[in-house]
């Protein structure tokens, strides 16, 4: 894939970069493990001083910066601002909290016969971190606000069609006040993953994307017994019984399924209704879906981009293409209109089943599948015959119900009577093809930190 900010809105190439070369690579690596000797040192409040004042420039280019995610890759300005001022947020809550979350923790020093004992988080090193183009500033944000706050260095391998958003980041912290070597964009694409993951100065990788591509540095990062933090893809579903707020679970649904034009990891696309109220919910979802505005992602009014890529339009028409064309009903949308850039109609379908691909795979776009089911068992065996186990949405009054939702749906996430959504102060993660691993709060902090146990006696 070309190094290159390609508008989606257009169709138009914008710029293309040249991928560093061996010897830059080598430049880069070698900064990031000089730096991380003297960096290791400093202090909780040093790095937080560094980390407020790289939150603050970002809050005074915030309109800048959403405008360029928006140009990149196709996110509604709206979504794109929303999207910088969490990273801000994300920024001072580590800065704020890090020296807390990784505070020693006391151990039972008379039972293991030491006048102290305790374990005390280190930081690791530098860390190969590989991210995806859908949430381009936080998903880089929510690994790097925590990685710096423990002592960790990051080299950033962003996707290919986020380029400037990627130069942009790599240029924050080091304005802030960071030394060079902290936080490294490495411009070079999927092929260059590998050599750089196994150069004996890289200690570990996290990687944000789908999964092939989580399977591969994971592979990669095994043979080399390095840890890995994996936020792969998800199919969550949205389960409605009868006593749930329909007019919130329906306003809920159309936004946890187009939210970043249909682009999120933790979008719902799986929508799985008691069938007393599956009437009525159908027949709202559809009409709100189809009263969306689908258009240019730089005005103000619209609800839904294009999709970040041509790559990704196609294989979401195929998606659709292969239920249909198997006996699923497509209630609306189910096109691409007819204008450049690569948009989609916001798209509702019932009929699909587990077969499908469209059940089987993850549809990275705005794309609903509705499903009728009889009781709580059958919503509960359908939410879960998934291979992805990311988040997953339950609405319902019933508390029983609920605490039964909560334990037996397969995700890392669950959300009662509203959507999954990522917060700094909860752990964010997966299960299954999903991923493994935690971002966010004290356990995301802790990912890439050597827990060392010290006996004093
Ligand atoms: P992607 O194609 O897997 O790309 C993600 C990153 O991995 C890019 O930097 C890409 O580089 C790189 N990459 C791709 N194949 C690779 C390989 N074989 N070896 C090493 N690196 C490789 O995913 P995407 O299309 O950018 O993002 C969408 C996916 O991310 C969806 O599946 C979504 O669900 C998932 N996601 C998950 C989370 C989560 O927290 N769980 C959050 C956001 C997104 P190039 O761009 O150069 O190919």
């Amino acid at each position: 894939m070309a190094i290159a900010t390609v508008n989606p809105a257009t169709g138009e190439t914008l710029k293309t970069f040249e991928p560093l070369d061996e010897r830059e690579v080598e430049e880069r690596l070698e900064r990031a493990a000089a730096d991380f000797l003297t960096y290791r040192a400093t202090g909780f409040a040093q790095r937080a001083a560094w980390m407020r004042a790289a939150a603050d420039l970002l809050e005074g280019e915030l309109e800048e910066t959403a405008r360029l995610m928006t140009t990149e890759m196709g996110k509604t300005l709206a979504s794109a601002r929303a999207e910088a001022t969490k990273c801000v947020t994300g920024m001072r809550f580590y800065a704020d909290n890090a020296e807390a979350l990784l505070a020693d923790e006391p151990g039972d020093a008379q039972a293991v016969g030491a006048r102290r004992a305790y374990a005390r988080y280190q930081p690791l090193g530098p860390v190969l971190a590989v991210m995806p183009w859908n949430f381009p500033l936080w998903q880089v944000i929510r690994f790097a606000a925590p990685a710096l706050m423990a002592g960790n260095v990051g080299l950033l391998k962003h996707a290919s069609n986020v380029p400037q958003t990627a130069l942009y980041l790599g240029e924050l912290f080091t304005r802030a006040g960071f030394p060079a070597g902290c936080f490294q964009t490495l411009l070079i694409g999927s092929s260059q993953v590998e050599s750089v993951l196994r150069d004996r100065r890289v200690v570990a990788a996290t990687l944000t994307g789908s999964e092939p591509a989580g399977r591969s540095v994971a592979a990669i990062a095994g043979s080399e017994v390095k840890k890995t933090v994996l936020e792969l893809g998800g199919s969550d579903p949205f389960v409605v019984m009868p006593s749930a707020d329909l007019e919130a679970a329906v306003s809920t649904a159309v936004t946890a399924r187009v939210q970043n034009n249909g682009q999120s990891c933790i979008a719902a696309k799986r929508f799985i209704v008691h069938t007393d109220v599956y009437d009525e919910f159908e027949a709202l979802f559809v009409e709100r879906m189809e009263s969306l505005r689908v258009g240019d992602p730089m005005e103000e009014t619209t609800d839904v981009g294009p999709l970040a890529t041509e790559q990704g339009l196609d294989d979401l028409e195929k998606l659709v293409a292969d239920a249909a064309g198997r006996g699923a009903r497509v209630l609306c949308g189910g096109v691409s209109p007819d204008r450049p850039g690569w948009f989609y109609e916001p798209t509702v379908l019932s009929g699909v089943t587990p077969g499908m691909k469209l059940f089987l795979e993850e549809s990275f776009g705005p794309v609903a599948s509705l499903y009728r089911v009889g009781d709580v068992e059958e919503a509960v065996t359908l939410a879960n015959a998934t291979s992805f186990g990311l988040g997953a949405n339950a609405w319902t009054t019933d508390e029983r119900e609920q605490e039964r939702l909560v334990n037996e749906l397969e995700a890392g996430m669950v959300a009662v009577n509203g959507m999954v959504v990522s917060y700094p102060q909860l752990p964010f993660g997966g299960i299954r093809n999903s991923g493994y691993g935690r971002e966010l709060s004290a356990h995301g902090i802790r990912e890439f930190c050597n827990l060392k146990t010290v006996w004093i006696g």
